[in-house]
């Protein structure tokens, strides 16, 4: 944990800022609860630190699809909540208003910048079957021709909005980019035990490839001694070409505190022989070592060339930070 992080989360004590949105419980399923919160905005300007976009949504707080080495975990802290585990057991359901979705949107799209759903948490993740907030976000999207709009996550639910995600596109640039890091599911189910298998993921590829919406792989993280092989990378870029992908996009694990613990924690039970190989790997920062990610952002780049699938890594997208700096809030 950070100085300035550990100076302003108080364990067990929600931050000022966020105490006054927390609302009531509104449904308990499987183990899991669901919480109102009252969001300030939806649709949140991003300035903090280089990145692809300019504008983030992120429907819900927590995510129930549990995967080992989700980088948001951290954020429940801010609600008080230091379990880990109550980041995939506590779920907060943000409010919507669709005049005021419009205009966040509208201003968004003064801007020109991405606007980036699913940064943080998965916006299809089982919750949004019942509360439909990113539905009402993409219906608010369908007013506003001319925005910039990407979707991120592991959810076949993705298909059940494809209609209204090619009506948007017809006015707007949207993609979908379909979170797959293996072809393997017995170590998916390891990796993200509540996430849908891979091969229902290209199938959720296909099915929106077919209804005309764009869809890219991301393969995110890429993990260390787990997916990061030949074989594992070239099958993910083989289904997605096959599934109509328009490209992919990569990245290695990014390991902050607050998930480093937690993912280790993972490694020393499922994969300890692993463990001194993170330890080297991660031993100076939450990136990996620079020579590691060279390698396997060159071992991608080879690979998609000679699958004929077009491949960036995230880097590569240009910094979409406006002139003035303003704190990332969501
Ligand atoms: S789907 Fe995304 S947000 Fe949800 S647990 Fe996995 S990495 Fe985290």
């Amino acid at each position: 944990m950070t100085t300035s992080r550990s100076q302003t989360i108080k364990p067990g004590v929600a931050s000022p800022g966020m105490a006054a949105r927390l609302g009531h419980t509104i449904d308990e399923r499987r183990g899991v609860e669901y919480h109102e919160l009252h969001a300030k905005d939806l649709v949140n300007k991003l300035n903090a630190r280089p990145m692809p976009f300019g504008w983030t949504v992120n429907p819900y707080r927590g995510c129930e699809l549990a995967c080992r080495y989700c980088f948001a975990r951290y954020t429940h802290e801010f609600l008080g909540l230091n379990d880990p585990a109550e980041f995939e057991r506590k779920i907060y359901v943000k409010e919507t208003d669709r005049a005021r979705l419009v205009a966040e949107l509208r201003k968004a799209r003064r801007s020109g910048q991405l606007v980036a759903m699913g940064t943080a948490t998965d916006p299809y993740q089982p919750a949004e079957a019942k509360f439909e907030v990113t539905r009402r976000v993409l219906e608010a999207a369908r007013e506003v021709p001319g925005l910039s709009l990407s979707i991120t996550t592991k959810s076949t639910l993705v298909t059940r909005d494809a209609d209204l995600l090619r009506e948007i596109g017809a006015a707007s640039d949207v993609t979908v980019n379909l979170s797959i890091t293996t072809t393997d599911p017995a170590l998916a189910r390891r990796l993200e035990p509540r996430a849908p298998r891979p091969d229902l993921r290209f199938g959720a590829m296909r099915e929106l490839a077919r209804a005309g919406v764009a869809a890219r792989l991301f393969i995110m993280p890429i993990l260390p001694g787990l997916t990061d092989d030949e074989p594992n990378l070239r099958s993910l870029l083989v289904l997605a070409r096959d599934a109509g992908a328009i490209g992919a996009e990569s990245n290695v694990l990014f390991l902050r505190p607050g998930t480093r613990e937690t993912f280790f924690q993972f490694l020393a039970v499922d994969f300890p022989r692993l463990v001194p190989e993170y330890e080297r790997l991660y031993r100076r920062s939450a990136y990996a070592r620079p020579d590691y990610v060279r390698e396997v952002e060159q071992r991608v780049r080879s690979l998609a060339a000679e699958v004929g699938l077009s491949a960036r890594r995230r880097a590569d997208r240009p910094d979409q930070r406006a002139p003035r700096q303003l704190s990332l809030v969501w």
